[in-house]
């Protein structure tokens, strides 16, 4: 009997104490500093508990679980849920400080109808056996004026005819013109961005003619609220920024939002995902910022009741009382993630929809598709990228975002490394004394 190569053993944030993880075999524990060295040196007093909860395993018994959890979560995403991102347009109302598509060109061409009629056709085509919702995403897809509210209304219209939820991701700041069409629709969730409180947030999210947005988007998740329309607040984090987490949370507390069964929230790193911002300095690594979060949570732990980050699989193991089921692959792309634009392309997600080189077909005005590039996609997991093979930390990782690990290595079967250990160690730290 050998440790198990998927323990993930660390010791805790500000403890003497260890963590060992194996989502293989489904068990965590904290040990302390003797059983810690024991696995260091190899030599156990005591096998019995750590060959029952698979640290200690064979070779090969442990390859024929591998591969049957494996078979086991190919069969659960052939039946999930697919989203499908919708971009109606890629124009947007705000000029935000960090935008990523402040780049892009937007396409010449206009919406229609018929590009609408299209994409449902395609849908009940080649989606036709999925659960599927819509994701409206943009640019800004709450727009003022006459065409696009039409747009709009017709798309939620359609996809209530065919019984399909609607997400949208808005800046919010049209939340109130849109309330009437929103009603019409069957609503998941409206995703709406809150940076801070209003002098921190109208610092970075601004309209083109530089003025406020705070007060607008905050009346918006109001009337959404009260009209029990699903909110997902989200607050794009930096170092700019992440000192006013705490004040944000207790406006939201005031406000009476977090008390709401019809709220919650979300954290989003702003990172270099598009355009090279590398030199920003203002811009957190995925463990800075939550070493960050960490410190923060600590000094005011009412964050909590705004928002509680994962830190990996620690949040779900405390929420849940056990271990998620194993992840062996973190990217949905081409698998249960598409996403289609207005000028009649498909692309694998949200975060590659819009660039040329990306596209993988069309719907629009006819149907196309590359199967060579939809396979590269469809193939990535972390049996497939020859980095991850040998990794402890592959069924916590996943092997990372596609798009991420892309821009940096040229292709997609390549890894995205995230410091799932690292995070653990806070976030089992942080979890556990709650
Ligand atoms: S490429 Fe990245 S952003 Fe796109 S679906 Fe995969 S993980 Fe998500
Ligand atoms: S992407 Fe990196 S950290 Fe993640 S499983 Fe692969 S090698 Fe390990």
């Amino acid at each position: 009997m050998l440790p198990s190569k998927h323990n993930i053993i660390s010791g805790l944030n500000d403890s003497e104490d260890y963590f060992i993880v194996n989502l293989l075999s489904g068990n965590a524990d904290i040990i302390g500093q003797r059983k810690y060295e024991e696995f260091q040196s190899g030599n156990f007093t005591d096998t019995d508990e750590l060959i029952e909860k698979g640290y200690l395993s064979d070779y090969e018994h442990e390859k024929h679980i591998y591969t049957k959890k494996y078979l086991d979560f190919i069969d659960n995403r052939e039946s999930d849920e697919v989203q499908v991102f919708f971009v109606p347009w890629y124009s947007c109302n705000f000029a935000c400080s960090y935008c990523y598509q402040d780049e892009y060109q937007s396409p010449p061409s206009q919406i229609t109808t018929d590009i609408i009629d299209a994409f449902f056709i395609y849908l009940g085509e080649k989606l036709a056996d999925k659960r599927k919702y819509i994701t409206i995403f943009g640019g800004e897809p709450l727009l003022t004026g006459g065409l696009h509210k039409e747009i709009i209304r017709y798309l939620i219209s359609e996809a209530t005819l065919r019984k399909i939820d609607i997400a949208l991701v808005t800046n919010g700041y049209n939340t109130l013109n849109y309330i009437d069409i929103l009603k019409l629709g069957q609503i998941r969730e409206v995703q709406v961005t809150l940076d801070g409180t209003a002098e921190v947030h109208n610092k970075r999210r601004f309209l083109r003619d530089k003025s406020a947005t705070f007060q607008q988007i905050s009346d918006g998740v109001d009337a959404l609220l009260a009209n029990h329309i699903p909110v997902n607040l989200r607050m794009v984090i930096d170092r700019e920024n992440i000192e006013n987490l705490p004040g944000l949370a207790r406006y939201a507390r005031d406000k009476g939002w977090t008390s709401s069964a019809y709220f919650k929230t979300q954290l989003g790193r702003n990172y270099e995902l598009h355009h090279c911002q590398k030199a920003n300095m203002k811009l957190y690594s995925r463990l800075e910022l939550y070493k960050d979060l960490y410190g923060l949570i600590k000094k005011y732990p009412e964050i909590l009741d705004f928002h509680k980050p994962a830190f990996s699989i620690s949040k779900f193991l405390f929420e849940h009382g056990e271990l998620p089921d194993p992840l062996f692959d973190a990217c949905p792309a081409c698998k249960t993630e598409w996403a289609f634009d207005y000028t009649g392309a498909i692309y694998p997600c949200t975060a590659t929809v819009g660039k040329s080189e990306e596209r993988l077909g069309t719907y629009y005005p006819s149907i196309s598709m590359d199967n060579k590039k939809v396979c590269d996609w469809e193939e990535r997991d972390v049996l497939s990228i020859k980095e991850c093979a040998n990794c402890s930390l592959q069924l916590a990782c996943g092997g990372g975002c596609g798009s991420v690990a892309k821009n940096q290595h040229g292709y997609v079967q390549a890894p995205d490394c995230r410091p799932a250990k690292d995070l653990m160690r806070l976030g089992i730290s942080l979890y556990q004394n709650l």
